[in-house]
């Protein structure tokens, strides 16, 4: 089942710009967010959020399969 993927558009203290799920607490909490689009995988969200942040990295709690730092 495809979910919703957003990237953060606030680098956090280690210049990651995080992508998450929809539903996410950590997505709530986020002040500045783009959406990214329907994915099957976190990787394949990642891979986009790329395309417009070189440093992009998954959410440790919702997108761990993918999460680096
Ligand atoms: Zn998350």
């Amino acid at each position: 089942m495809k979910k919703k993927y957003f990237v953060n558009n606030s680098a956090q203290y280690n210049g990651d710009h995080e992508v998450h799920v929809e539903g996410c607490r950590w997505l709530a909490m986020a002040k500045d967010v783009a959406y990214l689009g329907e994915f099957e995988s976190a990787s394949d969200a990642l891979a986009v959020a790329k395309m417009r942040y070189a440093k992009a990295d998954g959410c440790f709690f919702c997108c761990n399969s993918v999460h680096e730092s």
